[in-house]
């Protein structure tokens, strides 16, 4: 099936008793047994498996073409869960401008159990030469954040293959619809599903999605059911009832995510934009090969310092003001002042996450915040 067909139909998985055509929210925390101790509906405790999570599992295991996936209660969990699943020592190649939530997971909660450098993933000599012979993980984030580097995630997986590394994508900026990292080579693919794939700024969530269900796999897993960082079956609901319209919801923040590229980039107050989508995007090519459109994610310079940046963003009177992305409403932000005194991100960069407004709306926004 397309995937506009699986969001849809992969989460209906059982025929309720009542005859509800969408699966009803499962609340119980435990689940019967029958004389002989097994469990006939499937399930024994919630935070092992419940339906809702099931449902939703399989929906995005289906949705990126893997073999299963994991959800958890937020996109960092997922992304822990992986690096927790590493035997200590290990050594993780990871992306120079990794979202920074996962940076800082590895500078201080792993700082003293796992061993990693951060480098520019473009860069695919660089990939190879900083492999070592306790490298376990190569975490790539495409497009990235925020500066919406593109990286070849075809090539990396065949570095990855020679030399029997682990091979994970952050995939949060592209979702399933316009990237699947799997199909091109990856194990394990990560999404933030509070993003894209939750869309309406209002379900905090994460998934890990793996092409085999290996060993590693395994050790997920029981981070996952024994840790026990899991969505509620609510969140599990919500999000499955959010993904039935993620295709339709794609299609439109990629319309508007490349006309506000270009608006900005022929605006005299701006240097620079980053958009996968233009082709004076340094990836462009890589971009239109390994992503089906550019999705709704752009940053650019303005003219001027980082007080510049600010005035703008407190300028827009329709874009919210706010951090996150991938939701119906369009946000604006100073990502410098969000990341801290130790970010590389230049200070006069405005990051913005493009809705589903029309287009003119937001067009006629900008223009007055930047006039
Ligand atoms: C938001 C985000 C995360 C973290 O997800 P949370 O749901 O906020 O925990 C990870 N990676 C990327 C690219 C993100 O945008």
């Amino acid at each position: 099936m397309k995937p506009e067909t699986l969001a849809i139909h992969a989460s209906n998985l059982v025929k309720s008793a009542t005859g509800d055509v969408t699966l009803p929210i499962s609340l119980s925390t435990t689940f019967f047994r029958d004389e002989d101790g097994a469990y006939p509906g499937g399930h024994m405790y919630s935070r092992v498996s419940n339906p809702n999570r099931s449902a939703l599992e399989n929906t995005i295991a289906q949705l990126e073409f893997g073999e299963d996936a994991a959800a958890f209660s937020s996109g960092n969990t997922a992304g822990m869960a992986l690096f927790q699943s590493l035997k200590p020592g290990s050594h993780i190649i990871a992306p120079d401008d990794m979202y920074w939530g996962f940076k800082k997971q590895l500078l201080s909660i792993f700082a003293d159990i796992l061993e990693f450098d951060f480098i520019d993933q473009t860069d695919l000599k660089l990939v190879q030469a900083s492999i070592k012979p306790n490298t376990k993980l190569i975490w790539v984030e495409t497009p990235s954040n925020p500066l919406l580097k593109v990286t070849d995630i075809e090539a990396i997986a065949k570095i990855a293959k020679a030399a029997q590394i682990t091979f994970a994508c952050d995939s949060t900026f592209a979702s399933p619809i316009l990237q699947n990292p799997i199909l091109l080579g990856a194990d394990i693919v990560m999404h933030s599903s509070t993003k894209y794939l939750g869309g309406h700024s209002d379900i905090l969530g994460g998934v890990l999605i793996t092409a085999k269900k290996d060993a590693l796999w395994e050790v997920i897993k029981n981070v996952q059911q024994i840790g026990g960082a899991v969505p509620s079956p609510f969140d599990c609901f919500l999000l499955t009832r959010s993904i039935k319209t993620l295709a339709y919801r794609m299609k439109g923040h990629c319309e508007n995510g490349k006309k506000l590229a270009e608006f900005l980039k022929n605006h005299a107050q701006v240097v620079d934009v980053y958009y996968p989508g233009l082709s004076s995007h340094p990836q462009h090519d890589i971009a239109k090969k390994q992503m089906k459109d550019f999705g709704g994610m752009l940053s650019f310079l303005v003219k001027g310092d980082g007080k510049m940046a600010k005035k703008v963003v407190n300028k827009v009177k329709l874009f919210a003001q706010a951090t996150s992305l991938g939701g119906v409403e369009s946000l604006i932000e100073h990502r410098a002042s969000v990341e801290g005194p130790d970010t590389k991100t230049p200070k006069t960069l405005i990051r913005v996450s493009a809705g589903l407004e029309h287009i003119d709306d937001l067009i006629a926004d900008l223009e007055q915040a930047l006039g």
